[in-house]
């Protein structure tokens, strides 16, 4: 097995089934990479994930699991990890948004988003880790952080908490990695079209992005596969946007 080939490196993506981590899944995959495409609930979208990517040749299989579950994701990446191998990189981008003004905001609402965004962090990179150490090769960790996490946003208290201690939490893990030659690496993303993201005023487009539109899932895809790369070895602890200049 070699290290330089792609095609026997293992990237798991989270939230693969659609927006933009599946846009990195079919990114990644053309890059080589043999991709896990992985989903919540919805195993027929994953699917058809995979099919894409075998069918433009690459090398795809699903995995399920509930990311707040942390029995479940235990036991589903371990199995995998033991069927397949361990992987060589990791793209956390699974993720809920359930926004409310604060002093409306349910205690359902505060917990989910916390339990699903930064406990899935936990409850992913847990189980995965030390297997990919143990491969005593480079790999890549990339997490999914977001604009809301840098400058807040309105009615997202809960999900920018998030956004922002998944900064915290992937600065330690590139300290705790780097000697393993693992980076660990934020992307956070502006406004990008995709289920999470309703009807956006126009106004808001042109008053608060200096690129004046929403950004593709396909645009964040291109940074992920980058950062996966062996061209982004020295890149670690970082916070990178792609936001079309809205966080500034
Ligand atoms: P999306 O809703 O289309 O995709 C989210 C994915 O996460 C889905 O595939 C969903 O099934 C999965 N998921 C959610 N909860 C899960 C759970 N408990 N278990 C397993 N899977 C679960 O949204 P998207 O826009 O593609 O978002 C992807 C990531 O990018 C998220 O982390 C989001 O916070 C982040 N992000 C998105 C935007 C944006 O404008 N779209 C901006 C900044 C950051």
């Amino acid at each position: 097995m070699s290290n330089s080939d792609p095609q026997h490196k293992r990237i798991l993506v989270t939230g693969a089934s659609r927006g933009i981590g599946r846009a990195v899944a079919i990114e990644l995959a053309s890059q080589g990479f043999s991709m896990v495409v992985h989903y919540g609930q919805n195993e027929e979208l994953a699917q058809q994930c995979c099919d894409e990517i075998i069918s433009q040749g690459g090398q795809a299989t699903s995995l399920g699991f509930d990311i707040a579950s942390r029995s479940q994701a235990r036991e589903a990446i371990t199995t995998d990890i033991q069927a397949q191998g361990a992987y060589y990189a990791m793209v956390l981008n699974a993720g809920i948004t359930d926004d409310a003004p604060l002093p409306a905001m349910t205690d359902e609402q505060w917990d989910n988003v916390l339990a699903t965004n930064l406990g899935g962090f936990f409850n992913v990179v847990r189980p995965a880790v030390m297997p990919m150490i143990q491969r005593r090769a480079p790999g890549r960790i990339v997490v999914m952080s977001s604009v809301a996490g840098l400058i807040g946003n309105r009615g997202q208290s809960n999900y920018a908490a998030t956004k922002a201690g998944l900064i915290g939490a992937a600065k330690s893990l590139a300290l705790e990695l780097a000697k393993r030659k693992i980076t660990v690496n934020c992307v956070a993303p502006g406004l990008i079209e995709t289920d999470m993201v309703g009807e956006t005023p126009a106004e808001f487009i042109n008053n608060a992005i200096p690129l004046k539109r929403l950004g593709q899932p396909e645009e964040v895809a291109k940074l992920v596969a980058f950062l996966c790369s062996a061209g982004a070895a020295y890149i670690t602890r970082q916070v990178i946007g792609v936001d079309g200049g809205l966080a500034g």
